[in-house]
């Protein structure tokens, strides 16, 4: 058995549902991974720059055998075919992916903060990551449902698709 973790997608070019959709693809495909749920799209406008388009975000489960290390370079890779450019910050992108949560694990490292430092601010994985597990407790801090009505629900809309 594996360690369970959280994964945030978000895209908001090149036909962003299709990215997302790809990208649920290519993470069950992950060495020593499977996909355990996936949360629907969600359609939220963007953080800092705003002359882009919306974004689409959702959430994803899996059990892993990966170290969270070896997790973070997977993703990259993934992140790589979807030809990511890292212009600047906030700047539009293909797609990105985030470890939210890695089982209980914390880690403060250059490249890796486990939980995600921003995760519990932001509506468009607060709600996804509700979804999946409404009964979820955030380490350090707080339980899901708490968080999740701290923010405003128009932020990230649920789509259907
Ligand atoms: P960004 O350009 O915002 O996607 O940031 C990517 C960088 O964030 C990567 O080079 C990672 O090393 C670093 N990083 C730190 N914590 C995390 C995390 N929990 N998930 C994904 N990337 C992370």
């Amino acid at each position: 058995m594996g360690t369970l973790a959280y994964i945030a997608i978000g895209s908001n070019l090149v036909n962003p549902i299709n990215q997302v959709l790809t990208a649920f693809n290519e993470i069950g495909m992950m060495p020593k991974t499977n996909l355990v749920k996936k949360s629907s799209c969600y359609s939220s406008p963007p953080l800092g720059y705003k002359d882009q388009p919306d974004f689409i975000n959702a959430v994803v489960l899996i059990e892993t055998e990966l170290s969270p290390r070896e997790l973070l370079f997977e993703l990259q890779m993934i992140e790589h075919f979807h030809k990511r450019e890292r212009s600047f910050p906030n700047a539009p992108r293909t797609i990105d992916l985030d470890i939210l949560l890695y089982g209980d694990t914390r880690i403060n490292s250059p490249e890796l903060t486990i939980p995600h430092p921003r995760m519990h601010e932001r509506a468009f994985v607060i709600f996804p990551l509700q979804e999946i597990d409404g009964n979820i407790t955030i380490p350090l801090i707080g339980d899901i449902a708490k968080i999740a009505k701290e923010l405003d629900p128009d932020i990230a809309r649920r789509i259907t698709l």
